[in-house]
């Protein structure tokens, strides 16, 4: 059939695709339902039924006009991903893999606490950033994900789970752009998808209850800060750029005096006064006294000039191609007390559903190395790191 609207830019025209209305905020499906001739309130009560009652058959919407409902079901769909698998944690974290087509599967990760229930969205499929740490790094960029794609993440989740729970409430309160990829190099399409999110009319949630964590891509933090200014989260990992450059190689391009720049002008339009820094905790890497010692100085340095922050060390998940090991807790332990006598908060991130491999790239990580950067990284593994001679298994 030959569709009657220009269904976005990537698709405009196209004989037989139909738009996806999970890749529109609710600017976007104004006038996408303008084009179809209708008023912006039924874009509205069309965006209400998709992301509060996770309707996907026009057929349900019942208060919409039946000549509505059949011409939308002729240009329209909304279509979530295919789940390759869920896992289940005894600690009640949920891991889902999704197709994403050409071999390529992301992962999403729900993680209840008593007070709060938070999703971990992936924002691409691999990513091009190659931090060493890190297991998305280690499988190369394949491409970024669409907004659809990223919002489907947070509509199949939310409806999955209030059916799965027996819940009629909301369960996921807060969002964390923490699972696959660099959101800040997928700017376009993350984008619309905060703003749904944030859409009283979809989720509803709060702009400090979405978190960007980003690796500092410091002229799209400035974007941010002028777009859609939610919290703010930045990884850090080492105090001084010669380690920094070998964990993150991003920081080459965007050293970390930069880096810290932006950060503290972000500040300024940030839901929160402070910006979390994550620092992932590697054995005989990062985790010595002389770097949470250094780490007090440069926060001092930027702390003077007006930046306030939090830190979150986070234990190292091992895989076996990084050739790096976690850190024993007692360093963790005399790591945070440095920090905390310097008088920076400092929390340590609790490990959750390590029975299913629930962190960052991991499972994914199992089942592919698309690009050959794991082969290419394990010819590099012996490397000097801010000089200490990384031992590797
Ligand atoms: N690309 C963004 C967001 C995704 S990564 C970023 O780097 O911030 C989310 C967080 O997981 C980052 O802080 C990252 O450093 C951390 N991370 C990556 N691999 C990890 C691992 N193997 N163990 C622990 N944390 C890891
Ligand atoms: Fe990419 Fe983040 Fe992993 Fe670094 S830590 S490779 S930026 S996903």
């Amino acid at each position: 059939m030959l569709c009657a609207v220009p269904v976005r830019e990537r698709n405009a025209w196209c004989p037989d695709v139909t738009a996806n209305l999970l890749d529109f905020d609710l600017d976007g499906l104004a006038a996408f339902c303008e084009q179809l001739g209708e008023k912006r309130f039924r874009a509205t009560q069309l965006f209400r039924w998709i992301h509060q009652r996770g309707a996907s058959d026009f057929g349900q919407m019942t208060d919409l006009a039946k000549s509505l409902r059949e011409k939308l079901a002729g240009v329209a769909r909304v279509e979530g991903l295919a789940v390759v698998s869920r896992h289940e944690s005894t600690d009640g974290t949920v891991k889902w893999l999704f197709d994403v087509g050409n071999g390529d599967v992301i992962e999403t990760v729900f993680i209840p606490e008593a007070d709060r229930g938070t999703l971990c969205i992936s924002s691409q499929a691999g990513c091009a950033v190659g931090c060493r740490f890190c297991s998305t790094g280690h499988q190369g960029f394949s491409r970024n994900l669409t907004t659809a794609e990223i919002v489907a993440q947070l509509w199949f989740a939310e409806h999955f789970l209030r059916a799965h729970l027996g819940r009629q409430d909301r369960v996921i309160s807060n969002v964390v752009m923490m699972g696959m990829g660099e959101p800040l190099q997928n700017y376009a399409q993350l984008l619309p998808a905060l703003r749904v999110m944030l859409d009283d009319h979809a989720y509803g949630l709060s702009r400090r209850r979405v978190t960007v964590s980003t690796s500092g891509v410091v002229p799209m933090i400035d974007r941010l800060a002028e777009d859609c200014p939610v919290a703010l989260a930045v990884s850090l990992h080492a105090p001084y750029d010669e380690l920094r450059d070998n964990l993150v190689p991003l920081n080459k391009k965007y050293p970390i005096d930069e880096l810290l720049a932006a950060c503290l002008r972000y500040q300024g339009a940030a839901p929160r006064d402070f910006i979390t820094f994550e620092y992932c905790m590697l054995d005989g890497v990062n985790d010595q006294p002389e770097h949470a010692r250094a780490l007090v100085a440069l926060m001092k340095v930027h702390g003077d000039l007006g930046l306030s922050c939090k830190f979150n060390l986070i234990p190292f998940n091992p895989f076996p191609a990084s050739g790096l090991k976690r850190s024993d807790m007692s360093q963790v332990v005399a790591f945070s007390k440095i920090l905390l006598e310097a008088g920076i908060v400092t929390t340590v991130r609790k490990t959750r559903g390590d029975d299913i491999d629930a962190a960052c790239g991991q499972l994914a990580g199992d089942v592919q190395d698309r690009t050959g950067v794991d082969r290419r990284m394990a010819a590099q593994r012996q490397v000097m790191l801010g000089g200490i001679k990384v031992v590797v298994a």
